[in-house]
């Protein structure tokens, strides 16, 4: 008997599961509540959709439950990804271990998997709400509400939920499937924004939004180191963007929304020791006497930030640097090397490239993703509470889930009446 699959949400991880069932000979149908399948793909990798990473390991996954990522990679590496993408006629291009489309264009990515619905004749019906989902021993029945009014019943013998987070949703995925997956009896880790801007206090910031350099960031909350990483910050003139704020960040949502003091130790010279810079101011004002800080310390960093810091130490920008004590050359290079910034809070998930929090895992098993609770129910991609760093790893948690979701409940039978994927009721 063929086996009938439904699929809520037609995004990375809900395409990928599709295409999985129908791939193992399932009858599949994708409900979509957007006018289309795929959006959030084309905003990824700004335009250009980083689809996978070769360097993975349990240090790029975060869930409540530690183990459950890589327990769940480990039956869709990277590689599978890329043979996925490779086996549907995309190919693929690395740098630096980052996979890219060879177009560098993240709708190559998002038109492949179109395509390929349509070859394995997967129903893909957008427009369209599940309101609500009834479980039997047949199966499943979503109920679904058409804009235009009315009703339509669609029925199946699995059920795959993939309707994403609450990030980005003009993308489609506005928290709704939360809502579902709870109604059938899930646990939810609080979602909050993440992979997303840090907002400081101060209006040093305005002075300073613009300025972009290496720096190492450590957060911490309550004045408990939670994490720390180094890359390009990006100032802007409410804080602290770019990738190591965005890798970050998931924490300092968790620790603000516990009402946790929350701090970043800014080092904004990480590859010198602060001795070295000590030196080299030392060594540059007996030199340049006549040079004004801002002049001086040009030479060492980004002109933007170093003014901030020169006011941050109580210097005057102008006042020429042989005049400068050595306790405001040490305060100098206090805020170099650890200035530090109070957050107030994270952007909303509007700006958020991601949740952390979902679907409690421990209710998931991580070989099917097959819930615990309801048999043949499938829970996949962002709705789960899994996030990977900045990088192409929630894009492989999304093909990961889905193409294992999908083969499951394509081999995943319960006995069902024959009819009809759709009624309109
Ligand atoms: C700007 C941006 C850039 C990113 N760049 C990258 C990147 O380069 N690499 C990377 O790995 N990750 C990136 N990500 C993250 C990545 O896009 C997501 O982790 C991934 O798309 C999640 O897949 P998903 O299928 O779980 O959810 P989504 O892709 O969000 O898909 C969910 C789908 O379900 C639909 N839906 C939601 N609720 C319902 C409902 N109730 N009924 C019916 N349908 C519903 C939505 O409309 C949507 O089509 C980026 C995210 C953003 C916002």
């Amino acid at each position: 008997m063929k086996k009938r699959v439904l699929v809520i949400g037609g995004g990375a991880s809900g395409m990928a599961a599709a295409i999985a069932a129908a791939g193992r000979g399932a009858d599949v149908a994708i409900l979509e509540h957007m006018d289309r399948v795929g959006k959030k793909i084309l905003s990824t990798g700004n335009g250009r959709c980083n689809l996978t990473n070769r360097k993975l390991d349990a240090a790029c996954y975060r869930s409540n439950q530690e183990d459950f990522p890589m327990k769940v990679l480990e039956h869709f590496s990277p590689d599978d990804t890329i043979s996925w993408f490779r086996g549907m006629g995309l190919e693929v291009r690395e740098r630096q271990g980052y996979y890219y489309p060879a177009s560098d264009q993240a709708s190559s990515v998002l038109d492949v998997l179109r395509i390929r619905l349509r070859e394995l004749g997967v129903d893909v019906v957008c427009g369209i709400e599940p309101a609500s989902i009834q479980v039997s021993a047949e199966g499943f029945k979503v109920i679904c509400r058409k804009r235009e009014g009315g009703s339509l019943k669609y029925c199946g013998n699995a059920l795959i939920l993939a309707p994403g987070s609450k990030a980005a949703p003009s993308t489609g995925s506005d928290g709704s499937g939360y809502r579902l997956a709870q109604e059938l009896g899930h646990r939810m880790i609080r979602p909050l924004p993440a992979l997303v801007q840090l907002r400081c206090q101060g209006n040093l910031y305005k002075a300073m939004a613009g300025v972009r350099t290496e720096a190492k960031l450590v957060l911490s909350a309550s004045g408990q180191e939670l994490a720390q990483d180094r890359g390009e910050l990006q100032i802007t003139d409410y804080g602290l963007s770019g990738i190591p704020a965005f890798q970050i960040s998931r924490y300092a949502s968790r620790a603000l929304d516990e009402r946790k003091k929350v701090t970043v130790t800014v080092d904004f010279l990480p590859s010198r020791e602060k001795r070295e810079i000590l030196d080299w101011i030392f060594r540059n004002r007996a030199l340049f006497p006549d040079r004004s800080g801002e002049e001086l310390l040009g030479g060492l960093m980004n002109k933007k930030l170093a003014l901030g810091l020169l006011k941050l130490a109580g210097i005057r920008p102008g006042d020429p640097a042989g005049g400068w004590s050595r306790k405001q050359i040490e305060a100098l290079c206090r805020q170099i090397k650890g200035y530090e910034a109070l957050v107030q809070s994270v952007n909303p998930f509007a700006n958020a490239q991601v949740c952390c929090g979902g679907v409690d895992t421990r209710e998931i098993d991580p070989e099917t993703l097959e819930s615990r609770r309801v048999p043949g129910l499938y829970l996949i991609g962002e709705l789960l509470d899994v996030d990977g760093i900045c990088g192409g790893y929630n894009l492989q948690w999304a093909w990961a889930t889905g193409n294992l979701a999908g083969r499951a409940a394509a081999g995943a039978v319960r006995p069902g009446r024959k009819k009809r994927k759709e009624e309109t009721i």
